[in-house]
């Protein structure tokens, strides 16, 4: 069975990883010249089930209407009469009830989990390493209030069995002695103890070298264009270096997979909400922070990955653009600066944006496609795309062996339209 997987991020390469070892032949393209080079080369890190909440949300209208008006909220919206924005945004509104948005969180968080132990699990099997940090990740609050509204918030997931720990700030000096001078900018943290980090792109890259090894064929450089169809069956992949055929076809192309899709008649809900992300040097790794999280108050996340720190912020739903400033930085760089004084190198700071392949509702799209055989989809995991792309792809790959997944995997069913 030769199968042919679109897109090398982290999300092709788990697939590639498990279609191989079930035997298939197969071959994955990209337009750039190795793996993860998109989304899966700026996200924060954040291997994060106590991260999954929804984004739509009953809080989320009020906080596009502000950011409309020009407030610096956590989502943000540039306003455009794109079809395409409205018609995902019209979902999104639909899905901000509070029962659509507990459904949607619970589906994530089950996901999240199951994609962290076939994380470890890979990396265990394969041998492959990632710069991986498996002690947890801190949630920073810096007002009583909001850390209380934050325990509760995360009851959802306490009682869907996360383990989550209140810290004060003298305890989260002890989790991580980089918050030990924090003390008077910090009240406390909430510990997720088993949440993680790892730095994706070098997951993908060492993976894809042990997927060489078990016959997959990479070719780099090939724009995907279109398929063609005959009958409900996908006859081949038209891209720019000539057409491509195989039996199957899976569709991981992160943002650009509607693209694809719709060249034969499917639409799916996949829209970019770009974020901004830095990488600096540790220049003091006693003042660094050894644990990631994310500051809830200025929404920037962070993790170790080796010795460096990568941070990123903002959700910002502009369109497919990727153009950014240095001022928009200033909020990562402020964050930094006040948590974790003189502890990075900033003459090293690297900025890019990147963006996130958001469904309206959250969940991930993960099966076989309505209208053809052999077309399968991996792809819209939004904000959380590290931490479920495993357990993603071993989803797909049960769905095409005909296999019963471990999981449910009605949540993430093909969909244009959330029904
Ligand atoms: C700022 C930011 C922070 C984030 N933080 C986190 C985090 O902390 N934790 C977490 O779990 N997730 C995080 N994410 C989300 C995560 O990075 C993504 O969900 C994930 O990388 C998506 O992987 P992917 O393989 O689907 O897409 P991508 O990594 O974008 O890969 C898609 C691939 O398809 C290729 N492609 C696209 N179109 C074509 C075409 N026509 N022909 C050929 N190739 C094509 C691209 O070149 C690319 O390699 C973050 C994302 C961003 C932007």
């Amino acid at each position: 069975m030769k199968t042919i997987v679109l897109g090398g991020g982290v999300v092709g390469v788990t697939t590639a990883y498990y279609l191989a070892k079930d035997g298939h032949k197969v071959v994955l393209i990209d337009k750039h010249d190795t793996v993860g080079q998109e989304a899966t080369n700026v996200n924060a890190g954040l291997i994060a089930p106590a991260h999954c909440f929804a984004w739509a949300s009953p809080a989320a209208p009020k906080m596009l209407v502000k950011s409309i008006f020009g407030e610096k909220t956590s989502i943000r919206v540039k306003p455009t009469l794109s079809p395409r924005f409205l018609w995902w945004g019209l979902q999104f509104l639909r899905e901000c009830t509070s029962g659509r948005a507990k459904a949607n969180t619970l589906a994530k968080l089950e996901l999240s989990d199951y994609s962290q132990r076939k994380l470890v699990e890979i990396a265990a099997t394969e041998g492959i390493e990632y710069d991986g940090v498996n002690q947890g990740l801190l949630y920073l609050y810096r007002d009583a209030e909001e850390l209380e509204l934050g325990l509760m918030k995360m009851e959802l997931l306490t009682t869907n069995g996360q383990k989550l720990e209140r810290l004060d700030s003298s305890e989260l000096a002890k989790v991580d002695p980089a918050f030990a001078a924090a003390g008077d900018v910090l009240v406390g943290a909430i510990h997720a103890p088993n949440d993680a980090s790892g730095n994706s792109e070098k997951f993908s890259r060492n993976l894809m070298a042990r997927c060489k090894e078990m016959g997959v064929e990479f070719k780099f450089g090939v724009t995907a264009e279109k398929f063609t169809e005959s009958n409900g069956v996908i006859t081949g992949l038209v891209t720019d270096q000539g057409t491509m055929t195989a039996d199957n076809y899976v569709i991981a192309l992160g943002v650009g997979s509607p693209f694809l899709s719709r060249s034969v008649g499917q639409d799916i809900p996949v829209y970019p909400a770009k974020g901004f992300s830095l990488t600096v040097d540790i220049k003091d790794k006693s003042k660094a922070p050894t644990l990631g999280g994310v500051d809830e108050k200025t929404l920037v996340a962070w993790s170790p990955m080796g010795d460096k720190l990568r941070m990123s912020s903002t959700a910002m739903f502009s369109g497919y653009d990727k153009s950014f400033k240095e001022s928009d930085f200033d909020n990562i760089i402020n964050t930094a600066k006040e948590l974790w004084p003189d502890s990075l190198d900033w003459s090293t700071a690297k900025m890019t944006a990147g963006l996130r392949p958001m469904t309206p509702d959250g969940p991930p799209i993960i099966g076989k496609g309505t209208k053809h055989s052999n077309l399968f989809y991996n792809t819209g995991h939004g904000h959380m795309g590290w931490t479920m792309s495993c357990g993603s792809s071993a989803l797909l790959a049960d769905l095409i062996a005909g296999r019963k997944p471990e999981i449910s995997t009605e949540p993430f069913k093909v969909r244009a339209i959330r029904k």
